[in-house]
């Protein structure tokens, strides 16, 4: 199987498509899924489940891959590298449909390698832009299940290696934006206006305490004010100020005092000028959090097959994943898999015009999920 697993890696790569538009990578997983004797559904816009019962009562694990590309021009001058213009295989969602397809042939040409329940194989579009997760849940694909995994490669990894973590493991994000209100004027009588630049300053400095004085010093959390906009000429007293930002954070009691404490410090700071702070939060993808049993069984499962060498725990990741919203409805784990590899030139880190992976750790994913299949819902 590892050779065409390669192979339909290769294929995807190749035809890079961005969230909900994976028409013709659901169709690839489609037909290998029937080519193995699976029955494949289309579900949400672009996403495909399969189900394989062995027939015998016992736990049902669901195991996703993510399928879609990035809007990124792609520079590793690979024989398969993107045909389509402006999109990528940036992230490795090529490697994990792959992978998922390599494990899911392997499964139902021998399906006694599972003692009872049954294996879900989940295709999800969209996980890049979001929503690819809720709608696969809204869709039913993991009713019943009893435990939900998911491997994602990392050249942050040498190849073959794994690591997860009990609890967070990579972190909430929320997008945070703040509209700063003054009174324009002539510039040079500010006396008559308010003037919202300086205003905003403020606003700024004073969301610089958030992680210094209002967080846990033992929880973690991320607030980067990305773009000031604002004022229209050098000589008038700007009116409005955007800000615009993502926090990030690991668990709920952070997340919500966090929310808090932006709207406080900034109608505050805002309104020492004289001015207002319109503050919306726009919560996104929640934080992945693994369960911690099923965190250990994945980490056990995976020293039997790569060796307790190829093994760790994970450090948590303060960038997120969507497959947090799956483990917020069923207990599971998701955790990495190395790719790098200095030799095959793969060592750019993900979301990179210059990411490559090391196609070695294609087989070793397979196999980790089969093992997986066989023994995380025991
Ligand atoms: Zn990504
Ligand atoms: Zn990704």
């Amino acid at each position: 199987v590892s050779e065409r697993v390669i192979e339909w890696r290769r294929e995807i790569h190749r035809h890079p498509e961005l969230g909900f538009e994976e028409r013709r990578t659901a169709e690839l997983v489609e037909r290998t899924l029937a080519a193995a004797g699976l029955e494949p559904q289309r579900v949400a816009v672009t996403g495909v489940v399969a189900r394989l019962p062995t027939g015998r009562s016992g736990p049902t694990v669901a195991l996703r891959a993510d399928m879609d590309a990035l809007p990124i021009e792609e520079r590793t001058g690979l024989p398969y590298a993107s045909r389509s213009p402006g999109r990528m295989h940036a992230c490795g969602h090529d490697g994990h449909t792959a992978m998922l397809l390599g494990a899911a042939t392997a499964l139902a040409g021998a399906p006694e390698e599972l003692a009872a329940g049954e294996v879900r194989l989940v295709f999800q579009p969209a996980e890049e832009i979001g929503g690819g997760a809720r709608r696969m849940l809204a869709a039913g694909v993991y009713e019943g299940a009893d435990v939900a995994a998911a491997v994602h490669l990392t050249p942050r990894l040498p190849t073959g290696r794994y690591e997860t973590r009990p609890g967070a493991i990579a972190a909430a994000a929320d997008h945070v934006s703040i509209d700063v209100l003054g009174r324009a004027g002539h510039g040079a009588r500010p006396q008559e206006g308010v003037d919202a630049v300086v205003a905003a300053a403020s606003v700024v400095s004073a969301l610089q305490s958030l992680v210094s004085r209002e967080t846990d010093p033992f929880a973690t959390t991320v607030l980067t004010l990305g773009t000031v906009s604002g004022g229209s000429a050098p000589n008038v007293l700007a009116e409005r100020v955007a800000l615009r930002g993502v926090l990030r954070t690991f668990d709920e009691p952070a997340q919500r005092r966090a929310h808090e404490a932006i709207r406080r410090l900034a109608a505050g700071a805002a309104g020492a000028h004289g001015a207002e702070a319109r503050v919306e939060v726009e919560v996104g993808s929640a934080a992945v959090v693994n369960d911690p049993k099923v965190a250990a069984r994945a980490l056990r499962v995976a020293a039997d097959v790569l060796g307790p060498e190829a093994v760790g725990e994970a450090a948590p990741l303060s960038s997120s994943e969507d497959f947090g919203e799956v483990l917020a409805a069923v207990p599971g784990c998701f955790g990495f898999l190395g790719v790098r590899n200095p030799e095959v030139g793969a060592v750019h880190p993900v979301h990179t015009p210059e990411y490559r992976m090391d196609e070695a750790a294609l087989a070793v994913g397979t196999r980790l999920l089969c093992a997986f299949a066989a023994a995380l819902g025991a």
